[in-house]
């Protein structure tokens, strides 16, 4: 038999969200600035990459028009790259041929950083592009592949409505500041680590 509601229950509960949706309603009536934001998603738990993949898919469900530049890991194909590399409204860029320890060159996947920074850098000068997806730049920093510098200042001259996503584990502590979002996701647990093979659909 179902449990009789406490109708003192229900009058508490209808008050609390009455107050709450005052609180939240607030919040956002005072949010009403409209511009592009910067998002960095790092830390070492699963999310980061196919978090920013999410979002272009989130874009074109406004027609807005992408950019992604895979760097470092260009190498390995994934689900995404398969899906969106076709999309019309999106450029699609690898920028790299896997991890340094797979690689195994040095210069290589410097010159590979580079050129891939310099069509970055025109996807973050084109006002036409909505969303610009740089997936793995944190490790070009911390391995020396490229300056810090320059793709701050590329990202603070950017078009006013473009946003930027940047992905990778320890983002450094600059490029959190200039960002308007910032996540760090913690592992949990990962799969991998019972060893269950990388998962199509799920890992890559
Ligand atoms: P994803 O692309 O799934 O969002 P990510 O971008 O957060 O992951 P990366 O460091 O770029 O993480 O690694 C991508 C691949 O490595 C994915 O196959 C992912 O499942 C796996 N992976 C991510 N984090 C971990 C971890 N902590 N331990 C083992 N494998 C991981
Ligand atoms: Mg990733």
């Amino acid at each position: 038999m179902p449990e009789a509601q406490d109708p003192d229950q229900n009058a508490r509960h209808q008050r609390r969200m009455e107050k709450r949706k005052a609180v939240v309603d607030a919040a956002i009536a005072r949010a009403n600035i409209q511009r592009g934001v910067v998002l960095v998603l790092t830390g070492n738990g699963k999310g980061k990459s196919s978090s920013a993949f999410g979002m272009v898919a989130r874009a074109l469900g406004y027609g807005y028009p992408c950019a992604v530049f895979q760097f470092i890991k260009g190498a390995i194909d994934t689900g995404e790259q398969a899906f969106f590399s076709s999309q019309p409204l999106v450029q699609w860029e690898i920028c790299g041929e896997g991890f340094t320890w797979e690689t195994q060159n040095l210069e290589r996947d410097k010159e590979l950083a580079q050129s891939g920074w310099q069509k970055a850098r025109e996807a973050l000068s084109n006002p036409d592009i909505r969303l610009v997806v740089l997936d793995e730049i944190t490790y070009l920093f911390n391995y020396g592949y490229l300056a810090l510098e320059p793709v701050l200042e590329a990202i603070k001259n950017r078009p006013a409505q473009q946003h930027v996503v940047l992905t990778g584990r320890a983002a450094k502590t600059e490029l959190i500041e200039l960002a308007d979002t910032v996540s760090r996701i913690e592992e949990v647990k990962h799969a991998f680590r019972a060893g269950i093979a990388a998962q199509p659909g799920v890992d890559l």
